[in-house]
Parts: structure tokens; sequence; C-alpha cells
């Protein structure tokens, strides 16, 4: 039994989650305060090795399946279905390693998240995710946060992106070279059709490694002795001083049920964009904002196949998913054509086509839109006093309405997505579909960073907690602007600043850092 381990008394730095925020944190704080004691709480168990990797690396189809069973927390067991396009209008499922929420998703009269989804698992969703890390641009850019550009550079080091690990990919070229046709002309060349910035690369011997935490921790983190990950432990809440800064965090040991405390002097709740602003719920810090402004994109998507390909006698054709031979392609959002384009070539068709019909690999075009929200304060997640979820945590109420605006949008993406299809090729099917509210699985807003502490954001620009100093925010629900780009590359940008922060004050303004000392008894 591994269940005799123990927590510290004491550390520098308390972290809630080990997504890829969450390790970005843990990574910094290794590469720039050596010394310093981490402690990082995850709620779910370790799937994968080394702990926080992609599922999609685990090489046994059953072995990776039951990584991705044990990441859906208290939905495990439930039907998953494997691609977005998959999720049709009034179907409520969710994605393999993910799962639901179970009720309070959808208030009366309201359109509410219908497929609001979660990971418990060591890496979070970023052991789940496509991994796609596309700049953000125009109106998506939070233009008060200094030196956002070399963040993004930061990201990108952290989660290992590349943009040629599909250079050998049947079409991809042509894809871009038929897209880039139907949108490039005035755009500048930053918002031109390119390859999707990816965060993927090859091994020497050719196989494909999907970033996780893993790689966001790298071994800078992996070889800090002052690093500890506890998984499967539930962080209950933040605790507060009598001046209302951080003083640690509750914990409870899920393999034994006891409730322990960690004294810590900056505590980072780094626990998605609904579990954030639970957990800040939990331990009393309740500003105006919190929750609020939620903002999930809307997802278009669409399929279409490349007309006149033969196929090579060397492919294969195989399952509907993203393969080795396919390729993901990039239409970036503008202010004026304000959609975020992901497009990948699909080795089969994610609707059936005749079977005297045979599919060339690559030669299937899924394409999906992304539309940024019309951002309302009204949209938000709540917390109940008197339910608990699951976990034992506050319930959720979800508020959500799509505007008039918003409805506007929809249209254009759905147009948008017609004229792309037409443009590649043959589209397949009668009409794109909008997938239910929640199948982005890029919830933000609800913990918003501001410029200035105006009543309208939870953190500043270093995501310290206006309200509660010594208290950092972390992931998509930090993200203040209505981005329709994946949003992973940004949160985990801010999550840099927030960590150099953080790094600055342990080295330069606070004295020695806490020394460890294995707790031995609950509080
Ligand atoms: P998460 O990765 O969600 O991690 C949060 C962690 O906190 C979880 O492990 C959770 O268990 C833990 N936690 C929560 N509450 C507590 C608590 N009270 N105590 C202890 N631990 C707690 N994004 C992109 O940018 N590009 C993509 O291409 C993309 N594709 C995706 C595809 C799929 C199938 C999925 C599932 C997601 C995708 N995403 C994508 C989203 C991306 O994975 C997330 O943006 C990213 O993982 C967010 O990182 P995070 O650290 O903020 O949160």
């Amino acid at each position: 039994m591994t269940s005799e381990r123990r927590y510290p008394e004491a550390v520098d730095v308390a972290i809630v989650g080990s997504g890829p925020t969450g390790a970005a944190y843990a990574r910094i704080l290794s590469e720039e305060a050596p010394g310093a004691t981490i402690a990082m709480f995850e709620v779910g168990p370790t799937v994968s090795n080394p702990p926080g990797s992609h599922v999609k690396n685990i090489e046994d189809a059953q072995a990776r399946a039951e990584a991705q069973e044990r990441s859906e927390g208290p939905g495990a067991g439930a039907a998953t279905v494997d691609s977005p396009g998959a999720v049709t209008a009034g179907t409520r499922a969710g994605r393999p390693g993910t799962y639901l929420l179970q009720d309070g998703y959808q208030a009366e009269g309201e359109d509410g998240l219908p497929v609001a989804a979660f990971s418990s698992n060591v890496g979070g969703m970023g052991a789940h995710w496509t991994g796609a890390c596309p700049t953000p641009g125009g109106k998506e850019r939070p233009d008060f946060v200094p030196g956002f550009d070399g963040l993004l550079d930061d990201a990108r080091r952290l989660l290992g992106v590349t943009t040629d690990a599909f250079e050998g990919a049947p079409y991809s070229q042509l894809v871009r070279d038929l897209l880039a046709a139907a949108v490039d002309e005035g755009r500048t060349e930053a918002q031109r059709v390119q390859r999707m910035p990816l965060a993927v690369h090859r091994r020497e011997d050719g196989r494909l490694v999907w970033s996780g935490s893993d790689v966001v921790f790298g071994e800078a983190t992996r070889s800090n002795r002052d690093f500890s990950l506890f998984d499967e432990s539930l962080v209950t809440r933040v605790l507060l001083d009598d001046g209302g800064e951080a003083s640690g965090v509750e914990v409870r040991d899920l393999r034994t049920g006891e409730l322990h405390r960690v004294t810590a002097r900056f505590v980072v709740v780094a626990a998605d964009a609904l579990r954030t602003p639970q957990v800040l719920y939990a331990s009393g810090i309740r500003p105006d904002a919190l929750g609020r402004m939620l903002n999930d994109q809307t997802q278009i998507v669409y399929a279409s196949r490349l007309r006149g390909l033969a196929p090579a006698s060397d492919q294969v054709a195989a399952s509907g998913t993203l393969q080795e031979q396919s390729g993901v392609s990039w239409v970036p959002y503008t202010d004026e054509v304000p959609y975020h384009g992901q497009i990948m070539q699909l080795d089969a068709s994610p609707i059936p086509l005749a079977e005297d019909d045979p599919v060339v690999p690559g030669s299937i075009v899924g394409l999906g839109l992304f539309c940024a929200k019309d951002l309302r304060w009204d949209d938000r997640v709540a917390f109940a006093d008197d339910e608990v979820d699951w976990y034992g945590m506050p319930a959720m109420r979800i508020h959500y309405r799509l505007t008039d605006a918003d409805r506007d949008a929809i249209a254009g993406a759905r147009a948008e997505i017609v004229r792309l299809a037409e443009a590649v090729g043959d589209p397949i099917g009668s009409e794109p579909f909008t997938l239910p509210l929640g199948s982005s699985l890029h919830y933000q807003g609800s913990v918003r960073m501001g410029a200035t502490d105006d009543g309208r954001s939870v953190c500043g620009p270093d995501s310290e907690v206006w309200t509660a100093p010594r208290v950092f925010v972390a992931g998509n629900g930090v993200i203040p602007t209505p981005m329709a780009c994946n949003p992973t590359l940004t949160s985990v940008a801010l999550a840099v600043r927030g960590a150099r922060r953080i790094a600055e004050e342990i080295t330069q303004n606070s004295g020695a850092p806490v020394r460890t000392h294995d707790q031995e008894v609950p509080a």
C-alpha cells in the first residue's frame, strides 16, 4: 500500500492541479527559484508514465483505454465519443479521458453548457488534448499584459511546440494552398493559412510524442528534490491568515479520507476554469467577478473530400481520429473574420460513405471553426451553499446564454465553413453541425485577469487574486478576452508570468525558503 505517504507540514508554494498551467508554475519555480519547496496536489490518479504524459503516447490500446477511463473521475464508465464531430446536437457524451458535469449545466430557459467537461488525473486535460497551440491575434490578445509575446515564446518552449511534425503528411500542402486561395487575400503574413503549431514532436525512430504536463515539468522539475507531486489529493480550500493572505491549503488524502493542513507562503490554484473558482468559493474568496464572464467557444464542424485523388499503394485507411499520416492546418482568427479555423486531414469519413467508395488516407478534410463569445457579466459558474458535487465541493450552477450577436456569429461561421469546405473539395453531408455548447473544452473568463482592480476581474496581470494576496490563479479561466483560438498556449504564457513573480519574491524579498518537514499527524 502506498497510503503511508506523508504530506509536508510547510512549503513555499502549494500548487492545486497538475495540468499544463500548474506544471508551468512548477517548472519556472524549479528553474528560477532553486531551493524553494513546492508541493503539487492533484485530485485524480497518475495514469501515465512519466507522470502527466499524454495518454496517446501509450502504445497498447487496452492500456490507453484504461488510462482514459481512470481520468474520467466520478464519471468513469459513461459512454464517450471519440471526436468532436461525433458530438451531434442532442447528444450528451464526453470525449475519452473527460467526464461531464452531472447536473447544474443548464438553468431553465437558458442555453447552458450541456457538455461542460473535466478531466481528473495527473496531467489534467493536457493528457488528452489535441495539442493545437495557435498564437492569439487582434482582440484575442490581452493587450495590457507586459511582455506578452515573450511569454508566448516561453510557453512554446515549455509545451514543446513544433510546426513540422506532420511535414510528410499527404496532401496537407494541397489543402493549405486551396484554403489560402479562398482566405489569404488582404491578410498579413501572421494571419495567413499555415501549419498549425502543435505540442508534439517526432522521436528519432519516427514515432510521434504528444506533449502533456510531463513535457512542461521537464527534467528541471523532475530532478528538483524540493518538488513533490501528490496525486489523489483533493484541495478542499485555500487557507488564509487573519490579514486575508495565503497561508496554506487544506487537503483531503483520497486514499485514506484524512484531512490535512499544509502551510504555504504562496498558493497557486490551477484547477481548471470551472474548479478554480470552486476552490476559491469554498475558501471564502468571493470577489464580485468570481465565476463571471464565463465563455466557451461555439464550435462548428463540417467535412469535405479532396477531388481527383488516386490512392497510393502503400497507404492504408485507418480509423477516423488524427493519425500518423494526417496534417493539421490553421486558418487564423482576425477581427474582420472572427473565427479560429482548425483543419484536420482524416483517414476516414466522419459520415459513412458508400462501401464501394474507398477513402484515400488524408483525403478527408475535417473543418472546425470556433467562435469568440459575446462576453456577458451574467454568464457564470455559480456555486450552491447547500449542495455539494461528487467530491463534496460546492455544487456548480452554470448560467449561460447566447446573445443575438452570438447567433449572428454562429450563422456567419456556418456560412464561412461551407465556403471553406467547397474551396478544398466536395462537402460531405448536406450542412455543417453546430456542436452542443461546452464541446470546445475551452472554458474561459471565470477568474479573469484585469489591468486594474475595477471590480470586473479576479486577478491582476501577475495572476495574483486582488482580494487575497499571495493566492494565484492559473488556467483558461484567467483569460480576459473573448478568445476564439485554442487557449492553452496563452494560459501557460500567463502562468509563466505569475510563476516569475513568485520566484522573484522568494529569491529577492522573502528571505530563505521554507524547509519541508514531513507531517505525521493530520490537522
Ligand atoms: P487542466 O488540464 O484541466 O488541469 C486541472 C487539474 O486540476 C485537473 O487534473 C484536475 O483534476 C485538478 N483539480 C481540479 N480541482 C482540484 C482540487 N480541488 N484539488 C486538486 N486538484 C484539482 N487546448 C488547446 O489549447 N489546444 C487543443 O488542441 C486542445 N485540445 C483538447 C482536446 C481534448 C480532447 C481535451 C480534453 C482538451 C483539449 N484542450 C485543448 C484543452 C486543454 O487540454 C486545456 O486548455 C488545458 O489542459 C488546461 O490546462 P490547466 O492546467 O489549466 O487545466
